[in-house]
């Protein structure tokens, strides 16, 4: 399954984040392992579209798509030099498809904080250092290997050495890989790697219960949203003790409680949105009688490799897709209607889907 890991410096406030991300019923219930590690959770992703098509089909179940997100605590300056648990954070890192860094934008002078003060882009630049100068080792020794590999004539190793010797320049200037800005191609060729800081970024800026409505006007969150905009990233403020203590509300107590703050939806919703667009991920429906489903592939992913997110059987033996937008499904108020309008499209292996597809698959076993 996709993964978003969380990173920050200790006592940023990670772990009441991801505490208040798996108690908040976000969690999802179809996924008993997430209580086998602690440090995993699965969520459920929020979509409105899910209650519209049941609205119109009426199942007996609706179920929502969910993807993990891991709590990678213990990343300390010089973990790359094996401080702490160091180089163990840094393969968990490795692993995951995309991070979300949380970055402490709240005063609290009953928490110390790690290096003394409330300095965002300081401490962002110290977990990026870490991540920069794990990647520079990586690239430095793959390097070395390439350069025998090249000698022999190796094409491969030829265009790799010449990516990573990309990759290695911009790293020592204590940049990360991301801003390389590669290309689709040359990506390709170092994706086994894992290069650490050439995964997706969310920064999550964590501000005080105070500063909850008005984030944006923190001096702490537009230093964040700064940095942010230089790398590329994406930013999304949250409080993650308010967002604890929300997660202990049921329905209407959490309506109530969020008007007070002037919110008008819960911050995990819109983390838990953000992440899914980070990672590229999209949702197609299918929606029959005995339930309203909604399914994660990539952006790009062709129908009989989405139909394979259901079932493999469904990609070995695809034959076609009966497909509807959502929206036409919506405005016709039901299938045979929007068959009727024509809106259902009969589509084959080389279609890609679309976020909000409505998919039929017709298959032979
Ligand atoms: P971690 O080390 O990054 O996992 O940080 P924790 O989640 O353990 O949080 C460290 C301390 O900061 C805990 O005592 C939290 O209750 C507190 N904390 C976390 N978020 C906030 C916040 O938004 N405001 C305040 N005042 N305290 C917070």
């Amino acid at each position: 399954a996709l993964t978003t890991g969380i990173v920050g410096l200790p006592n940023v406030g990670k772990s009441t984040l991801f505490n208040a991300i798996t108690q908040a019923g976000a969690e999802s219930a179809n996924y008993p392992f997430c209580t086998i590690d602690p440090n995993v959770g699965v969520v459920d992703v929020p979509d409105e579209r899910l209650h519209e098509l049941a609205k119109i089909v009426n199942p007996q179940r609706i179920v929502p798509t969910s993807f993990q997100f891991v709590d990678i605590a213990g990343l300390v300056k010089g973990a790359s030099k094996g401080e702490g648990l160091g180089n163990k954070f840094l393969a968990h890192i490795r692993e995951v498809d995309a991070i979300i860094h949380v970055v402490r934008c709240f005063e609290d002078e009953n928490i110390t904080h790690v290096e003394g003060t409330i300095d965002p882009a300081s401490d962002i630049e110290t977990i990026n250092l870490e991540l920069i100068l794990a990647d520079l080792e990586t690239v430095e020794k793959r390097l070395e290997r390439l350069a025998k590999q090249k000698k022999s004539g190796d094409k491969e190793a030829i265009v790799e050495h010449e990516v990573l010797t990309m990759i290695q320049a911009v790293l020592a200037e204590g940049k990360t890989a991301r801003s390389a800005d590669l290309e689709e191609d040359q990506k390709r060729v170092i994706k086994n790697m894992n290069l650490l800081t050439l995964k997706n970024v969310l920064y999550a800026a964590n501000v005080s219960e105070d500063d909850v409505a008005n984030a944006e006007e923190n001096p702490y969150v537009q230093q964040v949203r700064q940095i942010a905009e230089q790398e590329g990233a994406g930013v999304v403020t949250i409080s993650a003790q308010v967002e604890a203590e929300i997660a202990e509300l049921d329905g209407e107590e959490r309506a109530l409680f969020l008007s007070e703050l002037g919110l008008a939806s819960s911050g995990l919703d819109r983390l838990i949105a953000a992440a899914y667009h980070l990672l590229g991920l999209i949702t197609y429906f299918t929606a029959g009688e005995k339930e309203v489903r909604a399914w994660t592939i990539r952006e790009g992913t062709k129908a009989p490799q989405a139909a394979a997110v259901i079932h493999t059987d469904f990609e070995r033996g695809f034959i076609r897709a009966e497909v509807t937008a959502y929206e036409d499904l919506i405005s016709c108020g039901s299938q045979t209607a929007a068959k009727e309008k024509g809106l259902l499209r009969l589509e084959g292996k080389e279609y890609v889907v679309k976020d909000g597809d409505v998919m039929n698959f017709r298959f032979a076993v």
